[in-house]
């Protein structure tokens, strides 16, 4: 079993390779892979070998996660939980087989016990198997601690228990359901197990027709661009889905990836931790975070001493650090020319206008359409033209006295002092 899997897996890195060359080449057609496919030249092909350490990313699947496996965009890893069930995994083992795709397979304790056969066929055919829990409880996130840890022990000790060589069980460990609970998580840590969510499912569970299945994966996988798809091989919607979604995949220039955990004789593959990132932010991209405040020290706590005169830039003989004098220069005048006598003429009938700044508002306004108003013989106004105008006085002061003028035009007559008239009329 060591020996074909090593076999395997230098195959995979010779294709990883040559796919880079031809990549390099041609622009990275996914045929290059399917070359390695005996019999099957049309074949999707896998495209690389990812190789996982579970301490350094623990918790991977943006449905539930920060982080996801580190993939470079239209590669996918096909992830299939629940089984063995002869009747469908073993079509879900041939249609892959066919087209040289390796896959991740998370097993029910209860289906390795119930099909040991199963569990070995996986391992046989390269994919890399994880674990799904004993009986598959939907309550992982509410039952008590002891129990979760039974449910992933039995899962693991059947599982591995099927296999010829139990060093092949990769500890990977997918809740059933997905229904996370932080101390289910830490658990499995704590452990070196990890845990396993998906970038997006298909929703092959559900009473939906296989051709459903087809279009929410690929739909769902090309709003996400590359990920983790999750599928069920207990399903026969999944059986028929599969074939259709394969060959769109390689139709829509997707990739496959397939993920082993490292090992000592198989170290991690390189990445940065960015790459565990659906999206990873680019300088193009705005983040949300504000850059973290360094923790400074501060060496000296004692209280600051007050600054001297001199640290201030003045000079200490002249002591006040008032304003400095200007000297004013003493020929601005002489270089200024003489105004003009007719600087300070006053036009002809603006010396109302400029006395009724101190007068109401009013008492301005009709100032001064009175000092527009065309005079009419014997300096009467002329005949007014509007409403506004009616009530408009002749201009011409006259030093009427106020309260004896009985007319409404001596009363709105110009110069005075309007102030005076204001308080006598209030009175
Ligand atoms: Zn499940």
């Amino acid at each position: 079993m060591i020996g074909s899997s090593v076999v395997l897996r230098t195959r995979s890195w010779i294709v990883l390779c040559l796919g880079g060359f031809l990549g390099l080449l041609t622009t990275a057609s996914p045929a290059a892979f399917a070359a390695n496919c005996p019999g099957h030249p049309d074949a999707l092909g896998t495209s690389r070998t990812l190789v996982v350490d579970p301490r350094e990313h623990p918790r991977i699947g943006t449905m539930q996660y920060r982080e996801t496996l580190p993939l470079k965009d239209h590669e996918v890893v096909l992830t299939f939980d629940d089984g063995p069930l002869p009747k469908y995994s073993n079509q879900v083992l041939q249609i892959l087989a066919d087209e040289c795709i390796k896959a991740t397979f998370f097993i029910i304790g209860q289906q390795a016990k119930a099909n040991p056969e199963g569990v070995r066929k996986l391992v046989a055919a390269g994919h890399t198997v994880g674990t799904h829990s004993m009986d598959h409880p939907l309550t992982f996130d509410r039952m008590p601690i002891e129990k979760a840890e039974a449910e992933i022990n039995g899962g693991i000790a059947w599982t591995s228990a099927a296999m010829t060589d139990p060093s092949k069980l990769a500890p990977f460990f997918r809740i059933p359901g997905l229904m996370r609970a932080e101390g289910v998580e830490n658990l499995l840590i704590s452990r070196g197990i990890q845990v396993w969510s998906a970038d997006f499912p298909a929703d092959d569970w559900r009473h939906v027709s296989s051709d459903r299945v087809y279009q929410l994966a690929i739909q769902r996988l090309e709003a996400k661009g590359k990920g983790i798809l999750l599928l069920h091989d207990i399903q026969a919607r999944t059986v028929a889905a599969l074939p259709k979604i394969i060959r769109d995949l390689k139709a829509r220039g997707y990739r496959i990836v397939h993920v082993v955990p490292a090992s000592a004789d198989q170290p991690a593959t390189p990445t940065t931790p960015v790459e565990w990132l659906l999206h990873p932010p680019t300088e193009t991209t705005p983040i949300a975070r504000w850059p973290s405040v360094p923790n400074f020290v501060f060496t000296q706590t004692g209280t600051l001493p007050a600054p001297a005169l001199a640290d201030l830039n003045a000079q200490t003989r002249h002591q006040p650090l008032l304003p400095r004098r200007t000297k004013a220069l003493t020929d601005v005048a002489t270089t200024l020319p003489v105004p003009g006598r007719d600087l300070f003429a006053i036009p002809e009938g603006s010396i109302d206008v400029l006395l009724s700044t101190t007068l109401s508002r009013r008492a301005a306004t009709r100032l001064a359409i009175a000092a527009e108003t065309p005079r009419g013989p014997k300096g009467k106004p002329a005949k007014p033209q509007g409403r506004r105008t009616a009530h408009a006085a002749p201009a011409a002061p006259k030093q009427t006295r106020i309260g004896q003028a009985g007319s409404r035009q001596a009363k709105s007559a110009a110069p005075r002092p309007t102030h005076v008239a204001g308080l006598k009329k209030r009175a």
